[in-house]
């Protein structure tokens, strides 16, 4: 059904750069015939799930939205693959994504643009916008996602659909392609809070591959989700993240969520967060840096695209000119700007004090609350075409979702109504560290 679902969709909507038909059907065809034999099977076997273009696929073609990946098939299998694979779940194929995953509309891929299933004219949000408009278009019931900066939480607010950004490490990066090591978390996508928990407990868990998971039980997320319990929760509201530029029908969604959260026994209080106002500047210095050093390892000699040039130098400079597209350009110059001698404590260490600082932030408020709640972006899916030569707009609408990355804490973006304009608005969830369980607590107890 979903591969009749995708073929009916995609021309349209364009969430998919590869589509597995072959692989889901055989698996589950073994499902079926695991289940005809009687044997006990995962929650979640048979069901499908797409995954974003970002982490490998053994024998399935991974580009990261990137020209210099084009044609690349991996010889292994991410960490989250291999869970989704022993889950018994068919992998639909991969999705569509800014290249890298720096964007926030997925109009940054070298694939193409994936239309917001709400209104075709509009962005999906990003750079996770493929598996968010898959949810959205019935093309999928389930996605991974990955979240550097909000593409997991900001594409699920476009498209009025359930996206997490677990704890920092909660999840294995590894056979991830890497944006910005200390930021990139993968997560799961859902279209309700119940079927996100669900595969939040598939993806998570302690791998020893990845130096920075975190060998600790993954939080009771399901149980949360199914239980929906905030009664006599402290909830903050984060009034940092209420300022300029939040529209107004996502400002009367969110307050209609607050009232709802009081009426089911919650506490609403204010919460001041001042350093998040450098969080924009902070991540836009992190971030360029992390993937300046990450994507130097796109150099033409062990994979992916090759233009010959004649020596080893000319070859690299060609084949990166020829390669990678306009944005991540951009960042890959900022980055190295901001290691270089002279301008690495002026640039790059002070935004890691401001990163401290905003952990701190975090730290205080949770001395008097058990969550934050903010609106999970200032505005609904804005029109293709929209950033059109002004980065610095695009990446100041990052400020609802980027402290969450910061500070390596979990964030979950849940439906919240239609603004006026009649596209969907998102609700944020922030919680401490490894209290992943919170997060879906609230989303139920408002789903
Ligand atoms: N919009 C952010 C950026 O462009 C988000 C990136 C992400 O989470 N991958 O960096």
């Amino acid at each position: 059904a979903h591969l009749a679902r995708i073929e009916a969709t995609e021309p349209a909507v364009h969430a998919y750069l590869a589509v597995d038909a072959d692989g889901a059907l055989a698996t589950a065809a073994e499902v079926d015939a695991a289940r005809a034999a009687g044997e006990t099977l995962p929650p979640l076997a048979g069901v499908p799930v797409a995954v974003k273009d970002v982490a490998c696929t053994k024998g399935l073609v991974t580009t990261a939205g990137s020209t210099i990946l084009d044609g690349w098939v991996p010889p292994y299998d991410a960490d989250v693959v291999e869970r989704l694979r022993a889950a018994r779940m068919p992998i639909l194929g991969k999705t569509n994504m800014d290249e890298f995953a720096m964007g926030s509309s997925t109009e940054h891929s070298a694939y193409g643009d994936t239309h917001n299933p709400w209104a075709l004219d509009r962005v999906p949000g990003g750079s996770g916008g493929g598996s968010a408009a898959s949810l959205a278009a019935f093309s999928a019931p389930l996605a991974v996602g990955s979240d550097t900066g909000g593409s997991i939480r900001q594409p699920a607010a476009f498209t009025g659909t359930v996206g997490c950004k677990p704890t920092y490490g909660a999840v294995s990066r590894y056979g991830v392609i890497a944006l910005a090591s200390s930021l990139d978390q993968i997560g799961p996508c859902g279209r309700t809070v119940l079927d996100t928990a669900l595969l939040h407990e598939v993806l998570a868990g302690h791998d020893p591959r990845d130096s920075t998971s975190i060998d600790a039980p993954v939080p009771p997320v399901v149980e949360a989700a199914r239980r929906g319990d905030v009664a006599g929760m402290r909830i903050g509201v984060v009034r940092d993240l209420l300022g300029e530029g939040l529209a107004e029908g996502v400002r009367a969604r969110f307050d209609e969520s607050l009232q709802h959260l009081r009426e089911a026994g919650a506490e609403i209080v204010e919460i001041d967060c001042p350093n998040f106002a450098h969080a924009v500047a902070a991540y836009y210095l992190i971030l360029p840096a992390e993937a300046s050093s990450n994507l130097a390892r796109y150099d033409a000699m062990r994979y992916g695209v090759r233009v010959d040039a004649g020596g080893a130098e000319r070859t690299m400079a060609a084949s990166r000119a020829a390669g990678f597209g306009p944005e991540v350009k951009r960042r890959i110059i900022l980055g190295t700007y901001a290691l270089s001698s002279g301008y690495y404590d002026a640039w790059y260490g002070q935004a890691q004090k401001v990163r401290t600082l905003i952990a701190r932030d975090f730290e205080a408020a949770f001395e008097r609350v058990d969550v934050l709640v903010s609106p999970t972006a200032p505005t609904t899916a804005f029109p293709l075409g929209t950033e059109q030569g002004d980065p610095l707009a695009m990446y100041l609408s990052d400020i609802t979702t980027i402290p969450a990355n910061l500070a390596g804490l979990p964030g979950l973006s849940l439906p919240n109504g239609l603004a006026e304009d009649g596209l969907p608005s998102g609700f944020q969830v922030y919680a401490p560290a490894m209290a992943d369980d919170r997060l879906y607590a609230v989303g139920a107890a408002l789903e």
